[in-house]
């Protein structure tokens, strides 16, 4: 587990009443380019592939660009950074929603407090233990824990369920059982602490989404609740990060609002998590607005994006936070996936359900309970058979970093990359050895070993080898084998 407990100390001096996004310099950045020149484009992408980042100003001319042939040019260049810093792995994970109970009526979700129509569900220890064995039974070992906000989800309750978690076993051969082996969570954001309570569950990344950073229109979709209140969630990472939890997502609910303003703020939130705590956000997300019972405007989102922009959005963030993770659910279809996958992604989540006690249901969405509808229903091993035949990409179920106790990590540029070398490629084939060897269809374990076989072709022979003696236990029948 673990092994980093410290608050982190802010380098200066936090005032929470007061918002760090600064609307006029995102609007000033974005007017004072409305129309970029080609030249003015090609140099933020040249800027772009040295993975340094970008400024704010680099990022307005990537969004202000309307060319579609230097749209392609982004696109060749997220991929560019994609597979210099990541390589081919693809991390996997499930949601595990806990509780659709909430008190807040955002105004874009099915569980908001005003719809009547849904049947409300917090799932008891023993309810979560059979979600958590289903989940195992497929081979999954990291969630995300999903909760509404509401006094039964106290910070309390949520170490509770997540201990529950953690404590579920799925039997196997060998008698030692498989286990989660990380949880990250997804709940309100709660005072200094109760982040310290939630920060001794052993959680991963602490997620939780600003929506829209666009205080009146944020003001205008949240208005019943503890989530009213703009400033204590703009804030929420600040607090965690206080109560030492330095493993912190944040993100944006696309389609609320301008998709440019967005963009930029988030990078502002990450650039002042930086500056404050001299560490980034571990994540990012972009969920855009999917149909919710009982939501309006989730049918007709104000600023809805097409794919086009949602791609665009996607690869410039690639270039913005070369080092961040970007992770993609399962909103999103097949087709979609498959093309941001190859655009800097860097986790996805397979076969979700977004209903409590959804897994050991028969039923793959249910309207009265859900939160909103999706747009990939395809199981895991489908999913991975997709990702390795089609993508090249190597499912990687590795959590080792966690486990060491090497979060909260800022390594930059080459040191990173040397470091994914090291210790990531070898543990994603690993834990991926592991999948095929116990959950895998036939057709799958022989598409994955291939591409493993070729991943190992393409190491030094020194590091090759190594990892052919850790595959070779494996196959022996010994697990959780990371570097
Ligand atoms: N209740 C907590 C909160 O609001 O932060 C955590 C759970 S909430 C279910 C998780 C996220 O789902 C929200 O932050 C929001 O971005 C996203 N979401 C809500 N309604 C959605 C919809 N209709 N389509 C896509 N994502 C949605
Ligand atoms: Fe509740 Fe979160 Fe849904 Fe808002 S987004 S209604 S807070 S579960």
């Amino acid at each position: 587990m673990t092994h980093h407990h410290h608050p982190m100390i802010p380098l200066r001096e936090i005032d929470p009443s007061q918002s760090f996004i600064d609307d006029a310099a995102i609007w000033a950045q974005l007017d004072q380019i409305t129309n970029p020149s080609q030249t003015q484009v090609e140099a933020v992408l040249e800027k772009g592939r040295q993975a340094q980042g970008l400024s704010l100003a680099d990022t307005a001319v990537l969004l202000q660009n309307s060319d579609p042939a230097l749209d392609e040019q982004l696109f060749a260049a997220a991929r560019e950074i994609k597979d210099a810093i990541y390589g081919n792995r693809m991390v996997l994970f499930a949601p595990l929603y806990v509780s659709n109970h909430c008190a807040n009526a955002c105004a874009y979700c099915a569980f908001n407090a005003d719809n009547h129509q849904l049947k409300r569900k917090t799932l008891k220890a023993d309810e979560i233990d059979q979600e958590v064995s289903v989940l195992l039974s497929k081979g999954h070992k990291r969630l995300l824990a999903v909760y509404g906000e509401h006094p039964r989800n106290s910070a309390e309750r949520i170490v509770d369920s997540i201990r529950t978690m953690y404590a579920t076993r799925l039997a196997a051969k060998d008698g030692e059982g498989h286990a989660i082996r990380r949880i990250n969570v997804n709940c309100a954001p709660m005072d200094t602490e109760d982040f310290r309570t939630l920060k001794t569950a052993q959680i991963g990344t602490y997620q939780c989404f600003q929506e829209t950073y666009h205080r009146d229109t944020y003001e205008q979709v949240h208005t019943k609740g503890k989530k009213k209140d703009y400033l204590y969630r703009l804030y929420a990472m600040h607090r965690a990060m206080e109560a030492g939890i330095d493993d912190v997502g944040i993100g944006a609910l696309f389609g609320l609002y301008d998709h440019k303003f967005e963009l930029l703020a988030l990078l502002q939130h990450a650039q002042q998590l930086e500056t404050d705590y001299g560490v980034g956000p571990h994540t990012i997300s972009f969920p855009r607005i999917e149909p919710a019972q009982g939501s309006d405007l989730s049918e007709q989102p104000p600023h809805a994006i097409d794919d086009h922009t949602f791609k665009k959005i996607v690869a410039i963030l690639r270039l913005a936070v070369p080092y961040t993770g970007l992770i993609l659910s399962t909103r999103e279809t097949p087709e979609i996936r498959r093309e941001l996958i190859n655009m800097g992604v860097s986790q996805i989540s397979a076969a979700s359900r977004t209903y409590p006690g959804a897994y050991a249901a028969a039923e793959t969405e249910r309207e009265d309970e859900q939160q909103f509808t999706l747009g990939d229903h395809r199981e895991i091993d489908e999913v991975i058979h997709d990702l390795v035949t089609n993508l090249d990409s190597i499912p990687s179920f590795c959590t080792g970093c966690y486990r060491k106790g090497r979060t909260g990590d800022h390594f930059m540029g080459l040191a990173k990359q040397k470091f994914i070398r090291t210790f990531c490629q070898p543990n994603a084939l690993i834990t991926f050895r592991e999948y095929l060897n116990e959950f895998a269809s036939e057709r799958t374990r022989e598409a994955g070993n291939a591409l493993i076989e070729k991943e190992l072709e393409a190491m030094t022979p020194a590091r090759a080898k190594n990892v052919r003696k850790c595959l070779d236990k494996t196959d022996q029948g010994q697990r959780d084998i990371y570097l």
